[in-house]
């Protein structure tokens, strides 16, 4: 039997599709919506559909950025000679709400899980080693300390030695399977200052 409209039902599917949005949620989602002025609604599905048609990656970094170059990248006051490794551009905006790293960034959009079928080709990898073209002295490896996180780290370790460009890895003060983004400012400026060589 359907319980609610087929629109109704059209949309709480199309919610609960959405990462974290169980099926509770997305009822409860559904039917908020739907009180909504039309207006307002017309509003959320149009900057949606403006997000996802005009936010791109960065052409160096491969951040999530309106333009062809984030700001960041663009910023000449910044240290294009040190380069971050992150998992996601929300581990890059955790290290940037800190205001204290001068450098620039790499986003892999994941990390290397032989368990999910995620290989070195599915990440950003061979931009990173790209960028390694230019004049770079150290790359900050800050994948998230996971299995996952530590397997990635371990693997551009091994690329990007015989370079003989500095690799670093930051400080395990991180919690084991924490996610960066969650970490408080004063422990991702430690596990930056403390971290180490590869
Ligand atoms: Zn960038």
């Amino acid at each position: 039997m359907e319980l609610y409209s087929g629109y109704i039902n059209k949309l709480i599917e199309e919610l609960s599709s959405l990462p974290g949005i169980g099926n509770k949620s997305a009822q409860r989602l559904a039917f908020h919506l739907i009180n909504q002025p039309e207006e307002r609604v017309r509003r959320l599905a149009d900057t949606l559909v403006d997000a996802r048609s005009k936010v791109r990656y960065c052409s160096d970094c491969f951040t999530l950025t309106d333009r062809d170059t984030c700001p960041i990248c663009a910023n000449a006051n910044r240290d294009h000679k040190t380069i971050m490794v992150v998992e996601n551009p929300r581990d890059l905006a955790a290290y940037e709400k800190t205001g204290k790293y001068e450098g620039v960034y790499h986003v892999l959009h994941g990390a290397i899980s032989p368990m999910l079928g995620i290989g070195p080709g599915d990440i950003k990898l061979k931009e990173l080693i790209a960028r390694l073209q230019k004049d770079v002295d150290e790359v900050i490896i800050a994948t998230n300390s996971s299995l996952e996180g530590e397997t990635t780290a371990m693997y551009i370790s091994k690329l990007i030695k015989p370079t003989g460009i500095r690799v670093t890895r930051i400080a395990s003060g991180v919690p084991v399977g924490g996610d960066l983004e969650n970490i408080d400012e004063v422990t991702l400026l430690r596990a930056l200052d403390g971290r180490k060589d590869l």
